[in-house]
């Protein structure tokens, strides 16, 4: 399972193709200058979101580069495709062709060119992907909603290639679908353990399962009350808000209160691992709300989300990192807030959040196996995570579900343990018909912020970029 690990982004789509007979054939020499010259061309063509297919690119053909390029423009994300041939942007004579760029930049230079915020696409043309073939899409947006692009590239890839039109088909609908960039619900992922796990522990033994609940039960009963403390806390810290004075700040106000409320929903009704994690998802996602309210009021721009802070996820996101050592154990980089960064810097403790079971405090991240779920849930976003800094509460949880994994009899669903985080990852990305708030998009688009333009710039250029929301590249 992959949930320690993180993405986040936005994305645009091209499509390249590589006729190599026709410029290979004279031993014709292509060089930067060359390919620089035909994406110049083919941004030329997409100064509006569409699609735009090279003319030497057969496998799609008039009726489907119609439809398609239909539903590009009216996807939900502004969003630019280019099928273009391998041939067009690689480098070199005949036998030692390479493309001029990798993955995600190839659309991130068609988005150079275009210069417009959005999702860009580039579709790589070619026999083979040894031959250059690929999938390349990027997000590029400083505000504005996320979509899931890198998830949109694999869908495509994974359902269809080496089908153009269906692959282009499914990325287009995907590619649209919005992860909202802070208030994130996450039904999906609860929804997709359950799904997955029902499925795959019906193989199991009733003893082995008995075990499970068992640790999971015993989870519970030490996280239970810790979350229900903090559903409290944070319900009173929003009541004391400031009546919100814009369209902006009441849509994040109530984000955040229906954050706190699914919240305390799922608590209620929790019984597993899973379920405690949607709860610490959804306070992080509320703290975080809370930060971007407060940057809306100061007229500020509203952060990227980060990790919460590593004393106390309480403390909400995270704003620097600090190498620190625990009593016990090697230094680490650890991400924390400002008040605990201050704390450090005029050498004082950092106030660490601490559980008290029988007469001892304990720092919650020595808590092993029953605090792996809380500790997953707060360092996950969406379809985001960042790693946990303490290694110890790493092996122990990942023992835990090996341990788990293997009290299933026999080898015979071995391999399920590893689809199982792939399944869970795309279930967590299609979040679309969980999504149960409509105007979900944070405010970005709705309030005026929306996309920017920017300064076009030729060239390979990359420090005038915006930010990238998400992206993946994929050869096939
Ligand atoms: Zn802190």
């Amino acid at each position: 399972m992959t949930r320690w690990t993180v993405a986040l982004a936005a994305a645009a789509f091209l499509v390249v193709a590589a006729p190599a007979a026709a410029l290979a054939a004279d031993g014709d020499s292509r060089d930067q200058a060359d390919v620089d010259a035909y994406f110049d061309q083919v941004a030329a063509k997409l100064g509006q979101p569409g699609l735009y297919v090279d003319p030497d690119v057969t496998d799609l053909d008039s009726s489907e580069i119609a439809a398609l390029d239909a539903a590009t423009k009216s996807a939900d994300a502004p969003m630019r495709i280019a099928v273009v041939p391998a041939e067009q942007i690689s480098i070199g004579e005949s036998y030692y062709k390479y493309l001029a760029w990798n993955g995600e930049e190839i659309a991130d230079q068609l988005y150079d060119r275009v210069g417009v915020e959005g999702v860009y696409a580039v579709l790589v043309d070619a026999d083979s992907s040894d031959d250059g073939r690929g999938f390349h899409a990027v997000q590029r947006a400083d505000r504005g909603p996320t979509y899931y692009v890198g998830n949109a590239v694999d869908q495509a890839v994974d359902c269809c290639a080496p089908n153009y039109d269906s692959m282009l088909e499914r990325f287009i609908q995907r590619a649209q679908v919005v992860d909202n960039p802070w208030y994130i619900d996450v039904a999906p992922w609860a929804g997709g353990i359950g799904g997955i796990a029902g499925l795959w522990w019906g193989g199991v033994t009733l003893a082995s399962r008995r075990r499970r609940r068992q640790d999971e039960r015993d989870h519970l009963e030490l996280v239970r009350p810790m979350l229900n403390e903090e559903i409290i806390a944070l319900s009173q810290q929003v009541s004391a808000l400031p009546t919100a004075t814009d369209e902006r700040q009441s849509t994040y106000t109530k984000q955040i209160l229906d954050a706190i409320e699914k919240a305390r929903q799922r608590l209620d009704k929790a019984k597993t691992d899973a379920n405690i994690e949607a709860v610490s998802t959804l306070l992080g996602s509320a703290r975080y709300g809370m930060v971007c309210l407060e940057a809306v009021r100061a007229g500020k721009q509203v952060p990227e989300p980060t990790a919460p802070c590593f004393f106390d996820p309480r403390h909400g996101p995270s704003t620097t990192s600090t190498e620190w050592t625990p009593e016990e154990g090697a230094e680490r980089r650890v991400d924390i807030c400002a008040a605990c960064a201050a704390r450090l810097a005029a050498n004082q403790q950092p106030e660490v959040r601490t559980v008290r079971i029988g007469d001892q405090n304990h720092p919650y991240w020595t808590l092993g196996e029953r605090i792996a779920a809380y500790v997953d849930g707060y360092w996950t976003a969406g379809d985001q995570s960042w790693m946990f800094p303490d290694p110890k509460l790493r092996r122990i949880r990942d023992g835990m579900r090996d341990r788990w994994a293997a009290d299933r009899p026999g080898g015979r669903f071995r391999n399920w343990t590893t689809n199982v985080g792939d399944s869970l990852n795309s279930m967590a990305s299609s979040s679309t018909t969980y999504n149960d708030d409509d105007d979900s998009d944070g405010g970005g688009r709705s309030s005026g912020g929306g996309w920017s333009s920017r300064t076009s710039s030729s060239g390979g250029g990359s420090s005038s970029r915006s930010s990238h929301r998400s992206g993946g590249r994929r050869s096939f």
